[in-house]
């Protein structure tokens, strides 16, 4: 049987998905998620002159000549804490104390901060000073946020597409954004199979082992934003297979480890051919050859090697890119960088995906492996923080060769 390549299984299996349906969620649960709309500023920002410090506003023409040996006295005629409007009209010759954030008295153009006035007492409830000595010049709109400076109302923001960090939240809040657009998380039926699996917990017998798989990959998909639909460790019969998959009958994915090599594959083979279809492909990928794919009940099936590191690595080429397709997002899956390699590298042509430790050294990112690459052994993901990606047809790279990585972040 040939070798299919990476980018046309992945090609195939997209071609399975669609973005997921559109919702709102509310902005403090928006973290993480990707916008479905682009977000254009619906008011200004600032949304209104205000001060950017504690301070005097003043008309600038009346303390052009203030120096310290020189103190220019102003009557002070209002008081403007942040979240209040001013009362008064500044006429020539006023001034009146303002609070950072508060918004600017209509005829100030300028806020002498207070360090440059003899008024220097920033306790709460400080009395309101009769008059102020300034004793520096201020420019025409110093300290002034003046409205509309960093943001114009119309100006498009946030897009559809990105996923939404810490400082958009922000962003969001300061322009009254509290039902952010995004497409509802991808529910996805996670099965592991196989008799000698134990679920975590639950004492180890002779033979047995612990499931390790329903936990990367539950853990790789809630980092990508899924929902999880767990079901649990299926025994190597149909009847088992058929129960757990029963439970999947609301999901948009499902996804399940094990079983593909020959012998045990029948039975997931038999159980989902007879309400779908299941392809068996041989994947010119090292580690991850064997994955099938196909339909349950129109839902998409990706079946993943079972050792460990081949389905976290499977997880990663063909998983991540349909959990982000379904999400509507434009970012890349991965986060590809490029490494010098400190030790010669041989591969068997396949496309290949080495587990390494990348650093920085005299302004050079370097990569090292992490040991054993043996797709059963964890321990050298573990250690690893980037996947090296060797591309199909190469056999051996030297010391220095660069090569492209993914970073796990
Ligand atoms: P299989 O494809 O069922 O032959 O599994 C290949 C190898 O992966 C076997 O050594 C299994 O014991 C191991 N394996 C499969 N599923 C898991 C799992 N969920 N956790 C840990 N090891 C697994
Ligand atoms: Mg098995």
């Amino acid at each position: 049987m040939s070798l299919l390549s990476v980018s046309d299984a992945l090609k195939r299996i997209l071609a399975s998905f669609q973005i997921l349906e559109k919702t709102t969620i509310f902005l403090d649960k928006s973290v993480g998620r990707v916008l479905a709309e682009d977000i254009l500023a619906g008011t200004d920002l600032p949304l209104f002159d205000n001060s950017s410090m504690d301070g005097f506003a003043l008309c600038a023409a009346d303390v052009t000549q203030a120096g310290s040996a020189t103190p220019i006295s102003l009557p002070v005629v209002d008081d403007i804490p942040a979240g209040k409007m001013p009362t008064h009209h500044l006429q020539v010759g006023e001034a009146a104390r303002i609070m950072t954030g508060a918004p600017l008295p209509p005829g100030a153009d300028a806020v002498v901060p207070v360090e440059e006035t003899d008024f220097n007492n920033r306790a709460p409830g400080a009395a309101l000073p009769e008059s102020v000595q300034i004793f520096k010049a201020a420019n025409l709109g110093a300290n002034i946020r003046k409205r509309g400076t960093d943001i114009q109302h119309g100006e498009s923001i946030l897009h559809a597409g990105q996923r939404l960090r810490a400082q958009d939240l922000g962003m969001l809040a300061m322009l009254g954004v509290a039902d952010v657009p995004v497409c509802r998380k991808p529910r996805v039926a996670l099965l592991s199979s196989g008799d000698e699996l134990t679920p975590i917990g639950q004492p180890l017998t002779e033979g047995k082992i612990y499931d390790v798989n329903s936990y990367t990959l539950g853990a790789l998909l809630e980092a990508a934003g899924c929902e999880i639909i767990p079901l649990g460790v299926a025994a190597d019969t149909p009847e088992a297979i058929k129960a757990a998959l029963y439970s999947a009958k609301d999901a948009d994915l499902i996804l399940s480890s094990a079983g593909v090599s020959m012998g045990s594959f029948d039975f997931i083979k038999d159980v989902i051919e007879k309400e779908g279809k299941l392809n068996f492909w041989r994947i010119n990928m090292r580690p991850g050859k064997p994955l099938t794919f196909g339909h349950y009940q129109n839902i998409p099936f990706i079946g993943l090697a079972g050792n460990p590191v081949s389905a976290f690595v499977g997880f990663m080429v063909f998983v991540r890119p349909v959990v982000e397709k379904m999400l509507g997002s434009s970012q890349q899956a991965q986060i590809v960088v490029r490494a010098r390699l400190t030790e010669p590298i041989q591969s068997d042509g396949r496309e290949s995906y080495l587990r390494a430790y990348l650093y920085h050294e005299n302004g050079q990112r370097y990569a090292k492996l992490t040991g054993h690459q043996g797709s059963g052994n964890l321990f050298s993901m573990v250690q690893a923080n980037a996947l090296l990606i060797i591309p199909p047809e190469v056999k051996s790279l030297p010391t220095g060769a660069e090569v492209t990585a993914w970073l796990l972040e």
